[in-house]
């Protein structure tokens, strides 16, 4: 290798998320890269890692000591705070996420939305807090953490259920606004608890996906909320959502936010001209065909893509298939520090 790394892991992303200079791409993983090899490595099985912050640590660190990405993610799934206002949950095995019941939402209308008193005592969000302050202990100098809080539009497909709540952006836009509102002091409460443990950076799922809803819905319902996070949270927050995105990158770009993790349904060169310098880009290495079904030779290809369209941070475009062979995944920094040597050569 014929150029020298002069970063730590977390001065690398810390500096990328900024839009600062770095000695190489770094590997990242917003939402996360746990799987199945990877819990029983440390024995912190799904769904004990998703309840408990030790496990949750623990499972996390690998990110980082097995598979050399720069950061670390604790929180594995996309359901903490749905569980801890009332969800109903299918809590499932080590070898599949869990997930909220919809059949049953707790809720019907915006009225209904209430904050729990004490919700952060729940104990799975506190299973994430906890992980985060044990994660800062052990690697906090060394290493990015990138916490998560769920945005308004996902928490509502959870407490109204996904086709009531979209019906409802129809029927009653306005009653649809307020719900977002009130929803959002949520995403708020938790990020600001995560960053207060020693969160880095936060990821900021807000599923407004490409198949379900328009750009112009991004715009009409989320830009606004997802400009005044920036102000609400103090740390970087990562926008991430599924799907094709292309047409809602424009309006992603001017919230402020430092980062946009995309999905590989969008092509890497053109997501960057779509974003034209507004924020930067983490992603898009394909979850479910390479690195679930192929080889790191393949994964080696797409990381190769990312980096030539100037993609700022490499990473899968979610959070991976359980059953993901852990080589594949390393190959994700591996192939980032050989493309790097090569330039510099
Ligand atoms: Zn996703």
């Amino acid at each position: 290798m014929s150029y020298q790394e002069t970063m730590s892991p977390k001065e690398r992303v810390m500096n990328a998320l900024a839009g600062k200079l770095v000695d190489r791409t770094p590997a990242v993983n917003p939402t996360n890269v746990a799987t199945v090899e990877l819990m029983d490595l440390v024995d912190a099985p799904f769904p004990y890692a998703c309840q408990d912050g030790e496990m949750a640590a623990r499972l996390a660190a690998t990110g980082y000591t097995e598979l050399g990405f720069d950061s670390v993610s604790p929180y594995f799934s996309i359901i903490q705070e749905s569980s801890a206002l009332g969800c109903e949950m299918q809590w499932e095995e080590k070898d599949n996420w869990p997930t909220v019941r919809m059949y049953n939402p707790i809720w019907k209308s915006a009225d209904d939305v209430k904050i729990p008193a004490g919700i952060l005592e729940h104990r799975d969000m506190k299973a994430i807090t906890d992980s985060i302050r044990m994660l800062k202990d052990e690697l906090g100098d060394e290493v990015a953490i990138i916490g998560k809080t769920m945005g308004p539009w996902t928490l509502a497909y959870h407490v109204f259920g996904v086709e009531s709540f979209l019906l409802g952006t129809v029927d009653n836009p306005d009653e649809t606004k307020r719900a977002l509102e009130k929803l959002k002091e949520i995403s708020v409460l938790f990020g600001q608890a995560q960053i207060d443990a020693g969160a880095d950076a936060l990821t900021f799922p807000d599923h407004a996906t490409g198949d379900l809803v328009s750009g112009e819905y991004y715009k009409e319902f989320l830009q606004d909320i997802h400009t005044e996070m920036v102000d609400a949270l103090e740390a970087p927050l990562i926008l991430h959502i599924c799907g094709k995105t292309i047409d809602r990158m424009p309006y992603i770009a001017k919230t402020g936010m430092a980062s946009f993790h995309f999905d590989s349904k969008n092509d890497p060169q053109a997501a960057m001209d779509a974003v034209n310098g507004g924020i930067t880009l983490v992603g898009n290495i394909n979850n479910p065909e390479t690195l679930y079904a192929r080889g790191p030779e393949e994964v080696r290809q797409e990381v190769y893509k990312c980096l030539e369209a100037g993609i700022q941070m490499i990473g899968p475009e979610c959070a991976v298939p359980l059953a993901t062979k852990i080589e594949n995944l390393m190959e994700i920094p591996l192939a980032i520090k050989d493309w790097t040597a090569e330039r510099h050569g």
